[in-house]
């Protein structure tokens, strides 16, 4: 009984202070949402498909034969998505990621990043590239993306143990093929492979030491491990608040495999808290439900048909597709993107914390509730 009290922690904004419109501000300066925050990452999603169905992602119920994806004219092509990137990189974005659905099943992945590779921040600078994928299809695809210039790659894997592994990907996928996808990131240098396993109460969280454990002795430091609660994203996953396992208690499991020492943020925004042990393999720590991460939050998210939503669990995006395909110039497109930026206010972790530490608290302000939320293979995880 006591394991199911999850402790949440509240964020307290600053008052906010709405700033004018950034349309003006030159390449290179920063741009600060209204709560202050400085844009930085930039999350594409290629693709709205999926080879996979993650019960807490896309259950198969739900996207089925008869669930209408995109249809290809609906998604922004590789230079869209690259015009769209290199106004982004001019208003402060350092780092992009490819996401989804399934990023690698887009055609040619590796020509857009490629494309993405070729930015320069206004400064002259490289941008770091990096892919969020299943890593069904890594094996095949490593190689090539770490020649267009990919820097990283972070992997799902939720479970090492076969039958559980193919009961959370909900389509018999094999934990091998998974595993010879991190070999490959690895054996290439697109390293350290980030591999994320979300945690699922009473569906795989018997997984975390021995997945820990197994990737460990693959691997060792090669290998950075992170553990996600599971969130409320989307509104087909069924979320119940029993099935998150909060990370202290996963840190407490994780304290089997030896001594942990914490290990310093390495940038302003990270979401992980970070621990390593005596190997130097490092685990991190996502605690997305119970420690919510809003006030440093700097990511944007491109969705597959060219909507900036500005939060995970936003419930609209804003269109820049009908600009980029209605002739707006680079200037437009800038202007467009640091006015959405300038106007961010979103901070839905920390309002659900606030209003599960005091219930109706957020009666005059802005609240969580009764907003349909859009679903996180379409917007980017
Ligand atoms: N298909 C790719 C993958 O699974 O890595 C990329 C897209 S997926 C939406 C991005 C990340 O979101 C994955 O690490 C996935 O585990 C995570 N994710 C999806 N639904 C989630 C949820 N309800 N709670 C926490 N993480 C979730
Ligand atoms: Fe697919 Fe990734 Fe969602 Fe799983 S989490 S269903 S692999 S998009
Ligand atoms: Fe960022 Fe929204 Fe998540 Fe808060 S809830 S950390 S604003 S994506």
């Amino acid at each position: 009984m006591g394991e199911k009290i999850i402790a949440l922690t509240p964020w307290r904004p600053d008052p906010v202070q709405p700033r004018p419109t950034a349309a003006s501000l030159p390449p290179g300066a920063p741009r600060l949402d209204r709560l202050g925050r400085q844009l930085h990452d930039l999350r594409i999603s290629v693709t709205d498909r999926c080879n996979f169905r993650c019960r807490y992602c896309m259950p198969k119920e739900v996207f089925d034969q008869r669930h209408a994806f995109l249809p290809h004219s609906a998604l922004l092509s590789f230079e869209e998505i690259t015009r769209v990137a290199a106004r982004f990189v001019d208003a402060g974005v350092r780092k992009l990621r490819l996401t989804g659905g399934e990023p690698l099943l887009r055609k040619d992945l590796e020509c857009l990043v490629a494309q993405l590779a070729a930015l320069r921040t206004p400064d002259g600078a490289l941008v770091d590239i990096t892919l969020t994928t299943n890593g069904s299809l890594l094996a095949r695809k490593a190689a090539a993306l770490k020649a267009a210039g990919l820097t990283r790659v972070t992997v799902s894997l939720d479970a090492i143990d076969e039958d559980v592994f193919q009961a959370m990907n909900d389509v018999g996928f094999p934990v091998a093929e998974v595993l010879a996808g991190i070999d490959a990131a690895v054996a290439v240098g697109l390293g350290p492979v980030k591999v994320n396993m979300v945690v699922k109460r009473g569906s795989n969280d018997d997984q975390i030491v021995p997945l820990a454990r197994a990737l460990r002795e693959r691997h060792g430091p090669a290998v950075v491990l992170r553990f996600i609660e599971y969130m409320d994203v989307g509104a087909t996953n069924g979320w119940n608040l029993d099935e998150v396992l909060p990370s202290a208690q996963v840190l407490e499991r994780l304290r089997s495999l030896g001594p942990l020492e914490p290990v310093d943020r390495a940038q302003p925004g990270e979401t992980a808290e970070r621990w390593r042990l005596a190997d130097g393999t490092e685990i991190g720590l996502i605690s997305s439900v119970t420690r919510a991460f809003c006030g440093d939050c700097n990511r944007a998210r491109l969705s597959t048909e060219g909507q900036v939503y500005l939060c995970l669990f936003a419930h609209q995006g804003h269109d820049l597709r009908t600009l980029l395909r209605g002739g707006a110039s680079d200037a437009d497109l800038a202007a467009a993107i640091d006015a959405i930026w300038a106007g961010r206010d979103d901070r839905y972790s920390a309002l659900r914390a606030q209003e599960q530490a005091a219930p109706g608290s957020a009666a005059d302000g802005p609240t969580t509730s009764g907003r349909p939320r859009v679903e996180m293979h379409y917007i980017g995880g």
